[in-house]
């Protein structure tokens, strides 16, 4: 028989845990597949853990891997990963943007593509404010366009993967993850799924502003050396400017057409304009720089402080 992880990352999520279990188990009761639910607690500050705690109890089929602290979403669902060896594993929220009811489509849209990986493209978002909606429009259009591989518009992390991705996701080494990049890079049979995610059920979005702007530069700065050339495009545009000006300055000292004494202006505009395209380009560098600070560390993605009904010792990769 076949078998199937739901990976659920998990941060303050009280008030949409116990509905998210109910509804994930009712689909899951109603599949022929052998199926497992790895809940991550991502250091949740609020009820829970405790909640999680007594569904593990009562239902040997969910899986908890508590952590240490908060780590991050993307740490979380690579805990999760990390974690299942089964046929295939299907990533969702706990917070039922994505319904679990669509689980057994997605797996029959597995089964007649035969495909490695289903992602699932929203066709419309519910609850979700303008900005944001335009925002990661033009973000991940832009994304496309500098970066190495074409990313999906309008996904996110709800997708199914089959133990050839989860296999080759394993070997990643780098720390700093971007989920659904990393699974596009991969390549194999992707296949899409169209749906429409709903509002949060309850409870607030743990991604503010600042934290989206984060996840974006993450996505950015591994997926693309754009940034680099462009640093170097725009090093370009200032020494053509500069070389301009020295022409026009020094004919017009022996033309006579400008007047020394009143450089003031001229000199200000190239000093201001030199100076930001030189901070611009040292904070490109700094920026992957900070990257191989981050990764030449080796830390653990994650730490784990006990795993609930741990099913199997596995060997985690770090
Ligand atoms: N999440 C997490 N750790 C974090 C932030 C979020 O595990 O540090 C989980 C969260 O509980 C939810 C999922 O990641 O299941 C997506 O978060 P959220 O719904 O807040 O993001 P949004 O849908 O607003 O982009
Ligand atoms: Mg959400």
């Amino acid at each position: 028989m076949q078998t199937l992880t739901i990976i659920v990352p998990c941060y303050n999520e009280e008030a949409v845990i116990e509905t998210c279990y109910t509804r994930l188990k009712a689909t899951l009761d109603s599949l022929s597949l052998k199926s497992q639910v790895i809940f991550i607690n991502d250091g949740s500050r609020d009820e829970t853990y405790s909640i999680l705690t007594a569904i593990a109890k009562r239902d040997s089929r969910v899986i908890l891997i508590n952590f240490s602290r908060n780590f991050g979403h993307q740490a979380a669902v690579t805990a999760g990963i990390h974690h299942c060896q089964t046929d295939f594993a299907i990533i969702i929220d706990a917070d039922l943007q994505d319904p679990p009811e669509l689980i057994p489509d997605l797996l029959e849209c597995r089964e007649r593509e035969q495909a490695n990986v289903v992602y699932c493209v929203r066709k419309s978002r519910t609850g979700e404010s303008r900005f944001k909606l335009w925002s990661s429009k033009i973000f991940y259009r832009e994304l496309n366009r500098l970066s190495e591989v074409k990313f999906p518009l309008d996904t996110g992390d709800f997708r199914l993967i089959d133990s050839k991705i989860i296999q080759e996701f394993n070997r990643f080494k780098e720390r700093g993850k971007y989920i659904r990049g990393l699974i596009s890079w991969v390549g194999f049979k992707q296949v899409p799924f169209f749906y429409e995610r709903e509002a949060r059920y309850a409870g607030k979005t743990k991604y503010p502003l600042k934290r989206m702007l984060s996840f974006a530069s993450k996505a950015l700065f591994y997926f693309s050396k754009k940034p680099l050339l462009m640093a170097i495009s725009l090093g370009f545009v200032a020494v053509i400017v500069g070389i301009l000006m020295a022409f026009w300055y020094i004919f017009g000292k022996i033309f006579g057409y400008t007047n020394a004494e009143s450089g003031w202006t001229s000199i200000m505009i190239a000093i201001i304009f030199f100076g930001g395209i030189q901070l611009l380009t040292i904070g490109v560098l700094g920026q992957y720089i900070g990257i191989l600070f981050d990764e030449v560390k080796e830390r653990p993605e994650y730490i784990i402080e006990e795993i609930v009904n741990n099913p199997v010792k596995i060997s985690v990769k770090s």
